[in-house]
């Protein structure tokens, strides 16, 4: 279907006061503005595409088999023979729903296993599972801070921080992206003013590909006494040797960090996220945290999947160093044919920059003729000088898709009339 053209007919001709009629809310006029603009490309919908089978490294669209570089199955892991017998096994002894909110009946031996295996695998005392990623997000920011404290976060945090932030009714402000000396300078200026400031990075930027130098921020919440929080939803599983995450990576002390904050939805091939952390911090969230208290515990099967995912992550520690392979020959291969790959660095996140929306909307739809799916990212959701395609790479991914893929997107753009970056500039 054409964008404009789908689900939403013209409101019928009636008076409805506006306030009480979705269709003639301000925000829906300018949703339906930019859905008509996009319709007037001529390019088709690039949202909400049906994938009719598991994402891997290639997926079903219309009855087509395209090579995917849209989906987060970075290790392979969701739709794996193993990851889903754990969660069928898991479906079959605790039911489809645990029914009860942990707190009060809903807890089964799988939670605390798996919280377990989190909290070792992260190298740190404790863990807390909750039923969403972004959800996690919300609730423990919204709940561990308050009015007179202050988050600092990084000026390219994902939604759920920022929404989290707000929750919590803290002073929010941003700093410029991975720039720890930035922070260090707004702490020394405002420390003494507020009662706790929690810092928030991620491991890995998904929109970017780049990553923190997260030791640095260790240093500046030590020298100012802040609690500093580490988002992992794209460092776990996919940063260290083995895939531990970030603090794998930086070979530090996990401990360092006050709050590992990860999802389960990507590496792990479930859904859900946790909080990993000192007992007291767990302690805290399990008997307090509105997102957890009052809501229903993770269920048996997004369980039983991560569980194993984790078992055969340890098994097959070598998806992590395919996939490290696979992504640094893909951004080689863009970068040497002189495109924009940003910051793009050492993580399955794979930007091609094209500065425009309208070909970033167009590549993405020559490549779909060649049977390679990837997602364009585009104005509003970043800058129009920002638009973008993205491509996650997945462990599963051959050298021949990856080498087939830039070629393509090399030749189009070309067609399309980008002119290609000196490579020094896209390093
Ligand atoms: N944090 C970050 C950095 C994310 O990118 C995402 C989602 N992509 C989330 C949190 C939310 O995780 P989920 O999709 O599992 O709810």
């Amino acid at each position: 279907d054409s964008l404009g053209q789908d689900r939403h007919p013209a409101p019928a001709a009636q008076t409805v006061e506006p306030e009480y009629d979705f269709s003639q809310f301000g925000e829906f006029r300018r949703l339906m503005s930019i859905k008509e603009q996009l319709n007037m490309t001529g390019v088709p919908n690039p949202y909400f595409s049906v994938h009719e089978g598991t994402v891997g490294d290639t997926t079903l669209i219309d009855g087509q088999e395209m090579i995917s570089f849209a989906s987060y199955n970075y290790l392979g892991l969701s739709g794996h023979p193993d990851v889903n017998q754990f969660a069928s096994d898991a479906i079959q002894k605790y039911g489809t729903s645990v029914s009860a909110s942990r707190l009060v009946s809903g807890e089964k031996p799988i939670h605390g296993q798996l919280e377990k295996q989190i909290a070792d695998w992260i190298g740190v005392e404790d863990c807390i599972l909750m039923v969403g990623g972004h959800a996690t997000n919300e609730t423990t920011i919204g709940h561990l801070v308050g009015e007179g404290d202050l988050i600092l976060h990084d000026s390219l945090s994902h939604n759920s921080i920022v929404q989290g932030a707000l929750l919590s009714g803290a002073r929010r402000r941003p700093f410029p992206h991975n720039d720890f000396e930035a922070l260090d300078r707004v702490l020394t200026e405002t420390r003494s003013q507020y009662r706790r400031v929690l810092i928030i990075v991620e491991g890995v930027y998904s929109m970017d590909g780049d990553f923190s130098n997260v030791p640095e921020f260790v240093n500046v919440k030590k020298r100012h006494q802040a609690l500093l929080m580490v988002d992992e939803a794209h460092s776990f599983g996919t940063m260290g040797t083995t895939g531990h995450g970030m603090a794998e990576y930086w070979d530090m002390d996990a401990k360092d960090v006050d709050i590992w904050m990860g999802t389960l939805s990507k590496s792990a091939a479930s859904c859900g996220g946790y909080i990993a952390g000192s007992h007291s911090l767990v302690e805290l969230l399990r008997y307090t945290a509105p997102g957890f208290v009052f809501s229903v515990g993770m269920p048996p099967a997004q369980v039983g999947a991560a569980l194993g995912a984790l078992d055969v992550l340890a098994r097959e520690p070598d998806r992590v160093e395919r996939l490290r392979q696979r992504s640094e020959l893909f951004l080689n291969l863009c970068r040497d044919a002189g495109l924009d790959t940003g910051e793009s660095n050492q993580t399955p996140v794979v930007p091609v920059i094209t500065g425009n929306s309208l070909v970033a909307l167009r590549l993405s739809n020559r490549l779909k003729a060649d049977a390679i799916n990837v997602q364009p990212i585009l104005y509003p959701a970043v800058d129009e000088s920002a638009a973008r395609l993205r491509f996650f790479i997945t462990s599963e991914h051959t050298e021949e898709q990856i080498r087939f893929t830039a070629e393509r997107v090399t030749h189009h753009l070309s067609e399309l009339g980008f002119q290609p970056v000196s490579s020094a500039a896209s390093g």
